[in-house]
């Protein structure tokens, strides 16, 4: 009998929990723009770009225009590239809270690896003889190559804590450490191509360049992971260089210094992060400045950023397209300078994100398809190019087009642009709420869903964002730029409530767990001007969204967005909840 009833137990048991796993719960949100989409459409591109046959090696270029797009490789995909993918790939996956692209993680962990040499420690080497290598028939370790490959295990160390993965990235600073000058309070290097044998000469005169810049960013986050006193020293060393020899890479006309502005902004981003670590202020202010010139003469108010500040080899008119690389890296500055005592740069971030940020992701790859069929070959794949590609961004775009007529290369895209555009949407993405155990703040009206709160975006149709707590917080959000806080309405649980003021934030005060907060405010509508490169651009804004740009772009136009004029936003169905608990655990956020 006991038996008969554990059966009948067993059975309606089963019954119930398939026909609980059959009814997947959703939700009706309004269709905005959705981060996690965007990364969706990088782990696309992180993982099907690369070329297996040769280890995973990324492809540097993609050529299109004339037959099959091709994908072709230079000596970036040894020693550079593959550290990028991986550090793009974990962003992307911590975006998506996907498991897609762990093998790929590992075939680019393999592919780092495979180029260690015990000379340099655990640092990495272009080999000395390839189709597409630019090395002088000797094996070349490149430091501002290896930067990336550091930031790609960095990342595998902070979703994994793997012991023998912090072994490697252990043995990396041992070969800086080897190749690096110590003077006086300072840390730097020589030069960026070392060949086998290299003796460093002590004496010589230093000179800031990304070879030793680009070191600040991982050597800190590393610190911040590890403790390790020695990493958080050179970082030191390498910031304090940075700020006081500025002016030995300063050529005449220019101001940034590193002519390459994704370099210099990358450089200017360790040097806070340094600084935030050392309680610097001097530093985050000397920072400040450059970046606010950068701001305002390389930049247009939507953010496409000039992809050269001059350069002596190239000609002025080569040097005015923009590449995903610097966009990514102002991007960064701004979100380092919000968070170190200046809120006033999250309006810069929403604007660079809501418009050219997320216009140079090609999320449609169709206009790139050309006829005919080639075979693929150690140097280049014609295979499927335009649909492995979808997600990549832009390198070389105009302000109005995403293939610039006049860009030094043309009909390209530049590959370091893929991986760190998906490193872009994680570095905006993990800081849309800043969140403590007492307080909530919304930084970014985008959608999102943490373990605390979710939030629905009804902009740019209307300027309305709902926040839905799942736990007792105080809520602040901030209202984005350009509005005018006395038609700012608050409600709670759709009913308006006063609406008090912390800075730019409308504060909600403590409220409980499923209450829900929505900020209503109007998007002021303008036409404005804006010259770049000689060209005078009509810019239609609707609140912090570009609307459309005139004169449009002729190749593959962007800021086609007609349907934004709309007041109301259409609907998608998702599953609720979005966020998974195990899935985040399994992933472990990690902090950039
Ligand atoms: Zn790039």
């Amino acid at each position: 009998m006991k038996r008969l009833v554990l059966i009948i137990l067993l059975f309606a048991a089963t019954i119930f929990s398939r026909a609980e796993a059959g009814r997947i719960r959703t939700r009706q949100v309004p269709a905005t723009l959705d981060l996690r989409e965007r990364a969706r459409a990088s782990l696309n591109y992180l993982t099907r770009q690369p070329d297996r046959a040769q280890g995973m090696l990324p492809y540097f270029w993609t050529f299109f225009g004339d037959g099959p797009p091709e994908l072709r490789h230079n000596h970036w995909d040894y020693a550079e590239n593959p550290g990028r993918f991986l550090y793009g790939l974990i962003a992307a996956r911590q975006v998506t809270g996907s498991l897609e692209g762990t093998n790929e993680e590992r075939l680019f962990q393999q592919e780092i690896y495979s180029r260690m040499r015990e000379e340099g420690n655990c640092l990495t080497w272009r080999p000395a003889y390839s189709p597409f290598s630019r090395t002088r028939n000797l094996p070349e370790m490149n430091l501002w190559d290896n930067r990336s490959q550091f930031m790609g295990l960095l990342s595998l160390y902070m979703a994994y804590e793997e012991p023998e993965v912090r072994a490697k990235l252990e043995g990396m600073i041992d070969g800086l450490e080897k190749y690096g000058i110590r003077r006086d309070k300072y840390f730097f290097f020589e030069r960026e191509d070392i060949q086998p044998g290299h003796v460093v000469n002590p004496q010589h005169e230093p000179r800031v360049g990304q070879h030793s810049t680009g070191w600040i960013t991982p050597l800190v986050k590393y610190y911040q992971v590890t403790g390790s006193p020695r990493a958080l020293a050179l970082a030191r060393g390498l910031a304090d260089f940075t700020v006081d020899f500025h002016k030995t890479s300063v050529r005449p006309g220019r101001t940034l210094g590193i002519s390459n502005v994704h370099g210099a902004l990358f450089a200017l981003g360790g040097v806070i992060r340094a600084a935030a670590v050392t309680g610097d202020r001097e530093h985050i202010e000397w920072a400040r400045r450059l970046i606010d010139y950068a701001a305002d003469n390389l930049a247009s108010d939507f953010g496409w950023i000039q992809e050269m500040e001059g350069r002596d080899w190239m000609k002025p008119e080569d040097s005015h397209s923009t590449e995903t690389c610097t966009i990514v890296d102002m991007l960064q500055c701004l979100l380092l300078l919000a968070e170190n005592g200046y809120p006033q740069y999250w309006d810069l971030v929403e604007r660079y994100v809501r418009n050219y940020f997320t216009e140079a992701q090609i999320t449609d790859t169709g206009w790139m398809a050309g006829e005919g069929l080639r075979e693929d070959d150690v140097l280049s794949s014609y295979t499927d190019v335009a649909d492995r590609v979808r997600g990549c961004f832009v390198g070389w775009g105009a302000p109005n087009d995403l293939v610039d007529s006049r860009a030094r290369v043309k009909n390209a895209i530049q590959n370091c642009c893929g991986p760190h555009g998906a490193w872009g949407l994680f570095l905006v993405w993990h800081r849309i709420t800043t969140e403590s155990e007492n307080e909530i703040r919304v930084n970014l009206v985008l959608n999102k869903e943490t373990a605390a709160c979710r939030i629905a975006s009804w902009v740019p149709y209307e300027g309305r964002v709902e926040v839905t707590l799942y736990r007792d917080s105080r809520l602040l959000v901030r209202v984005p730029p350009n509005e005018d806080k006395s038609k700012v309405r608050s409600l709670v649980d759709g009913k308006a409530v006063k609406t008090a003021w912390d800075g730019d934030y409308a504060d909600f005060g403590r409220l409980s767990a499923w209450q829900a907060a929505t900020l209503v405010y109007p998007q002021k509508q303008e036409l404005r001007k804006e010259t770049l490169n000689g060209i005078e651009y009509k810019v239609e804004w609707k609140g912090a969204t570009v609307l459309s740009i005139d004169p449009p772009g002729r190749n593959v136009p962007i800021f086609q967005r007609d349907n934004f004029r709309g007041d109301s936003a259409p609907l998608k169905t998702e599953p609720d909840p979005v966020f998974r608990p195990e899935i985040d655990r399994a992933l472990m956020e990690i902090d950039w």
